[in-house]
């Protein structure tokens, strides 16, 4: 089938600082490091999509009142008025009106603040993911915000899903129960790309075969993590993972397409066998 997507935007919504660990488990405990906020306009030949939403546009002016005191100053937003996702849309000459869907990795708050700003869009989300959203455990509670999503007409998905010709969506859980990762397949002038989502946060995790710093379940989120860059690997993907500063700032922006430019891949791992070494 052919792909239906025609271009690809990274939009960039600001950074937030958050402890190392966080975002790499194990790593400068203590150290706080700014991890970029993105979102992603798809271009189909039935309008356009957008994956994530970023932060409450709230925090642009006050972060404490918009999420609380404990959620802003564990994660403190860096968001200024041109990272709100219709500044970012109006750098390509569109509005919110233009996006016919918004597809959510997941519901933590620095993805789905946005949801708002899209009332007439279809609101696609896993099935699994709002279920917990609406009620997480204790300890899992922290990262969501639910003005976020609770007033949203939601499309659920049910596991993988080929949503439109071009793009898939793939279950990749553990850094929450219901994540998912976006495969666009054919991206002109790009082939294909995995967004990842918080999948995988950093070439680091990767390199170092670690689960996001957040799980609910790291077992899984490892084995989710392999999914996608075995995924990546066999269908030479760009493979573009949820919060790598050095990868975002090496991408191009809107209003530039997305491409291929001056940053070397994480390294895949596969194959992870060495036949020639022998038994
Ligand atoms: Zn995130």
């Amino acid at each position: 089938m052919k792909s239906s997507v025609t271009s690809l935007h990274l939009l960039d919504g600001g950074l937030l600082e958050v402890e190392s660990s966080f975002v790499v488990p194990g790593s400068d405990f203590g150290r706080r490091v700014a991890v970029p906020i993105q979102m992603f306009l798809v271009g189909t030949s039935a309008g356009y999509v957008l994956v994530d939403t970023g932060n409450d546009p709230g925090v642009i002016t006050d972060p404490v009142g918009t999420w609380g005191a404990a959620l802003a100053t564990a994660a403190r937003p860096l968001m200024e008025p041109h990272h709100h996702p219709a500044e970012q849309l109006r750098l390509l000459g569109l509005a919110p009106r233009d996006v016919k869907a918004v597809v959510y990795t997941h519901l933590h708050h620095d993805h789905a603040g946005g949801g708002r700003i899209f009332p007439d869009a279809v609101h696609v989300v896993q099935r699994a993911e709002h279920r917990w959203a609406l009620s997480p455990d204790g300890h899992a509670g922290k990262a969501y915000v639910p003005a976020d999503f609770t007033t949203t007409r939601w499309t659920l998905a049910d596991g993988d899903w080929h949503m439109l010709p071009g793009i898939q969506l793939v279950m990749t859980p553990g850094h929450t129960p219901g994540h998912q990762s976006v495969v666009l397949w054919d991206v002109p002038d790009l082939g294909n790309v995995v967004l990842a989502g918080d999948a995988i946060n950093t070439a680091a995790c990767i390199e170092k075969d670690l689960p996001p710093g957040i799980t609910t379940d790291s077992v899984t989120a490892v084995q989710s993590m392999h999914r996608l860059t075995a995924l990546a690997a066999a269908t030479d993907a760009l493979l573009v993972t949820g919060h790598d500063l050095a990868l975002f700032e090496a991408l191009p922006k809107a209003p530039e397409p997305l491409r291929k430019v001056g940053h070397r891949p994480a390294r895949h791992h596969a194959p992870m066998l060495d036949l020639a070494a022998g038994a």
